[in-house]
């Protein structure tokens, strides 16, 4: 999978704020602001006071920061902390790299700050000339408030909560999860009671989760599951996937939505899992099956809800709405198991396919290569002509994704009105080999499985 795990921009990430700012081996440490730094040289009286000036920096500042790759890149500070027993101003700072993705977002000493590169406008979201330099932090997290309401009226209740986890700081550092110690990505709304708790331990069958080592090592000689609750439909060799109903299993829903999004971006956490069914993909071994990943999909009873209130038809449905293979399983081919596994179910439902967006970044990649695969492959096979509608009948592929994706690889024309596929077989060969294999396959006799709406 093209994972985009760690950032690739190193040199040519370089902005210009940064060829400004030296960096490397000789770049010089901001002074601290109290003053107990010897420098070799002294610096100018005039530096010193306009830095100690700046401190703490406030919320919205951009600024340098040194990565781990030692390098500065810009930041945004998105949250300050004081430290205990600290002097004056010594603050740490929760800063998002803007060239990287948020999962990188993380704690940083004043002394990774390059103080000289901070920019004076603190934010182009609450820029007011040099008076938003003098505003109290609570003054301009009310002017960033009102600037929200205004600047986002359009947006309902839910986005404006979206909007609100977008800023949030990450709460839980580490999970440990069967044998995996896993480093978190983001934000999650876990009970309040949580959050004075950097590690939390799941108990990886029923994924109830504790705040200390012995209340899970209790729980596991109580806990009497091997593996999710609900029903096995797929076994193939040590790959099992278990279907579990929201509505008959709210704890194990609301437990596996808390784990999820620590490592999935931009969506709403669900509290109502009654209306979801997960399908969790397992490795089995002799000490149980393992949670490897999994997808949730609105059952079509709430379907058939939705499709009243917004009049919509229902043969074509969303047949995914979040996905997420555990950090410690990626790269090996899951993530395209399950979406091929969210289409085989679809097939078998008779209906079109296609995931809820917005999609993350790492889903819309497997997404984009899952789908190139299963065209290409029919276009590579089929003579003569074939058409975007029998396309989607034979692969359960919504149209426009199919559109979308042929599109990108240049494989349509729009001739006398019509989108016309031109597929030449050395291009599909080309584009086969650039999208790599797929890995894992799902193998359909092995799917034992009647759709949710046929069952009582
Ligand atoms: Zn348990």
């Amino acid at each position: 999978m093209g994972s985009i795990d760690t950032p690739t921009i190193t040199e040519n990430g370089s902005t210009q704020s940064q060829a400004a700012a030296p960096s490397g081996g000789d770049h010089k440490p901001p002074a601290s602001a109290n003053g107990a730094q010897m420098e070799v040289s002294p610096e100018p009286e005039a530096t010193k006071k306009r830095r100690s000036s700046m401190l703490p920096l406030e919320v919205g500042t951009r600024v340098m920061c040194r990565w781990r790759d030692g390098k500065y890149h810009p930041v945004k500070v998105i949250e300050r902390r004081k430290m205990p027993y600290a002097v004056p101003y010594d603050y740490e700072y929760y800063v998002h790299y803007t060239e990287f993705n948020r999962r990188l977002d993380e704690w940083v000493k004043l002394e990774q700050l390059d103080l000289d590169s901070v920019e004076t406008v603190v934010d182009e979201k609450v820029e007011d000339k040099v008076t938003s330099l003098k505003m109290t932090r609570h003054q301009k997290r009310k002017i960033d408030e009102t600037h929200v309401e205004v600047g986002h009226e359009e947006l309902d209740a839910a986005s404006l909560r979206e909007h609100e986890e977008f800023t949030k700081v990450k709460n839980i550092a580490t999970i440990e999860l069967g044998r995996y110690e896993i480093e978190t990505w983001y934000f999650s709304p876990f009970p309040p009671e949580y959050n004075d708790s950097l590690k939390l331990y799941f108990c990886e069958f029923c994924l109830n989760f504790m705040k200390r080592k012995e209340q899970l090592q209790r729980h596991m000689r109580k806990c009497d599951l091997k593996h999710p609750p609900g029903d096995e439909i797929y076994r193939s060799g040590t790959l099992s996937m278990f279907e579990v109903d929201g509505k008959k299993n709210k704890v194990y829903g609301q437990n596996l939505c808390y784990l999820a999004k620590l490592f999935l971006d931009h969506k709403t956490l669900y509290y109502d899992v009654d209306l979801f069914l997960f399908y969790v993909l397992c490795e089995c071994d002799d000490r149980g099956c393992h949670m490897v990943g999994y997808f949730s999909k609105v059952t079509s009873s709430a379907f058939l809800l939705l499709d009243a209130v917004e009049e919509k038809h229902s043969e074509e449905s969303y047949n995914l709405a979040c996905i997420l293979t555990l950090p410690p399983y990626q790269r090996k081919g899951y993530g395209k198991f399950l979406i091929a596994f969210s289409y085989e179910l679809s097939k078998k439902e008779g209906k079109v396919g296609t995931p809820e967006r917005p999609l993350s970044d790492l889903g819309l990649l497997s997404y984009r290569g899952y789908w190139t695969r299963v065209l290409l492959d029919i276009l590579k096979k089929h003579k003569g002509n074939i058409s975007i509608k029998e396309l989607s009948d034979m692969t359960a592929i919504k149209a426009e994704d199919i559109l979308t994706t042929l599109q990108s690889l240049e494989l349509i024309q729009y001739r006398k009105g019509q989108h016309v596929i031109c597929a030449d077989p050395k291009v599909l060969d080309r584009h086969l080999k650039a999208a790599g294999r797929g890995g894992l396959e799902v193998d359909v006799s092995k799917l034992i499985w009647t759709p949710y709406k046929e069952q009582s």
